[in-house]
């Protein structure tokens, strides 16, 4: 008997993936996705821990369930609710405790065991809880999965040991773990078969990767990109999220390599300041960071590069922030993501002595973004004129338009037919915007790849 499945995804990429493969596990139970949760058999919120005030976040939404629960017939007996990811690895059986009308909860190395859950949930009196960092592997219970058309995600690594002191992801997801060469190249060439033209290599530190190869050649990152570039119908690969101080010169050469390997690059630094970076534990320096920004643009010069920053860490006086705001000057980004820094709860920043003020945060994170605005709309600007190859991937705004993804993943809005999806081609840019581009298809679809090296593109 067909069942209905609502997942709501919060959060990064890697929750993306996950909630994909929780479909997969239960669709041999008979559960098929939906788009709205109110006739759902089962709903799960798949959570994130890393903005502030996730938990509730959560709770509020639970709420909002528990009403639609009660609507239904037996008193919601029918419908599952269950909470998963990162909020639900921290908070634990405490959702049982606020939530009682939660039937599970369970943590993101446990989903492979849905089935098993959805069975118990049934006979239980109360939450079934499972938030173990179990000893099998995760993925060695995982089908294959359907496929995600035509960008896809894969997972290949999953925890980080770095312990930054503003992060949760260690407590959270674990310690490093990276699957097996194998299981990785397996799943890529699956996702080729199903439709995928560019894969994204997801880790919560995928530079950490180490995977072994019959059990004893071990390949970092850089090598493992060669064998996904090297899948059948696979044209496109990219990886995040990077760790600065674990890139090694085997990645770098796989940039210089690879031209599947896209050419953005989001490479964290958080701060340009040593003594903020030293109290986030980043294991960096800014000029580390700046000799790398440096050492990856000699491997392809058209390399772009993405960024995030927390602005208002603890002790961040106003000499760091303009060390921050002077990184950005010289490495220019393409594109970045900001925040104000916000404690989370079980990390050691928010014990920190000097928390500083929001007003101060909110002016610095206003006078980042600016800079970082600017940056973005020049590296854009700068793109006008040029032929980029574009995957297109889903249809526009407007009938007979398109969208896809430009190598320096700008989104590119063209007039193309529906069927054209799935196909790269190539665009002449006409236009640019703060955060897309308008162009014309030139060249037939599968014109080409990036060359590596082209040397057509540099940043401010
Ligand atoms: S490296 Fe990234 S995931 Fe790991 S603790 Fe630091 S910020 Fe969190």
């Amino acid at each position: 008997m067909t069942k209905s499945l609502y997942i709501k995804t919060y959060g990064c990429q890697m929750n993306v993936y996950d909630s994909a493969r929780m479909a997969d596990v239960l669709a041999p139970l008979g559960f098929v996705p939906v788009e709205v949760p109110d006739e759902a058999d089962m709903v799960i919120l798949n959570t994130c821990h890393i903005r502030e005030k996730a938990a509730e976040k959560v709770y509020s939404e639970l709420g909002r369930l528990r009403r639609l629960k009660q609507a239904r017939s037996h008193g919601g007996a029918d419908m599952i609710l269950a909470v998963a990811g990162c909020v639900a690895q921290a908070e634990g059986a405490e959702i049982a405790r606020r939530a009682p009308y939660v039937d599970m909860v369970f943590g993101p190395q446990a989903y492979h065991r849905l089935p098993e859950m959805v069975a118990r949930a049934g006979r239980a009196g109360g939450a079934v809880l499972d938030t173990d960092f179990p000893p099998e592997a995760k993925f060695d219970h995982l089908p294959a999965g359907s496929g995600q058309g035509v960008n896809a995600f894969l997972t290949v690594q999953e925890g980080c040991d770095k312990f930054c002191t503003f992060c949760v992801v260690p407590y959270t997801r674990g310690a490093e773990f990276s699957r097996p060469v194998a299981d990785v190249l397996a799943e890529a060439r699956h996702l080729a078969d199903a439709g995928a033209r560019e894969v994204m290599l997801l880790g919560q530190n995928v530079n950490a990767y180490h995977g072994l190869v019959e059990g004893k050649e071990d390949w970092g990152l850089g090598d493992l990109i060669r064998g996904v570039a090297a899948v059948d119908g696979i044209e496109r690969v990219r990886y995040t999220t990077s760790y600065p101080a674990e890139v090694d010169a085997a990645l770098i050469a796989a940039h210089r390599e690879v031209p599947e390997l896209m050419p953005f690059l989001h490479l964290p630094v958080q701060s340009g300041s040593d003594r903020v970076l030293a109290a986030m534990n980043r294991r960096h320096t800014a000029d580390q960071y700046r000799r790398l920004a440096d050492r990856l643009r000699q491997a392809r010069p058209d390399l772009a590069l993405a960024s995030d920053f927390i602005v208002g860490f603890p002790g961040e006086s106003d000499t760091d922030f303009q060390a921050t705001l002077d990184l950005v000057t010289d490495v220019g980004f393409a594109q970045a993501y900001s925040f104000k820094y916000s404690p989370r709860p079980g990390t050691p920043a928010p014990m920190m002595d000097a928390q500083v003020p929001e007003p101060v945060k909110s002016q610095r994170l206003a006078t980042l973004q600016d800079l970082l605005a600017e940056q973005q709309r020049h590296f854009n600007d700068t793109c006008v004129g040029l032929t980029l190859t574009v995957l297109l991937d889903r249809p526009g705004r407007h009938p007979g338009q398109l969208v896809g993804r430009s190598p320096y993943m700008q989104a590119v809005h063209v007039d193309a037919a529906a069927a054209e999806v799935g196909a790269i081609v190539e665009v002449r840019i006409d236009a640019a915007l703060a955060n897309s581009l308008g162009g014309t298809v030139v060249g037939s679809p599968d014109g080409g790849r990036a060359a590596p090296g082209d040397g057509t593109r540099q940043v401010a």
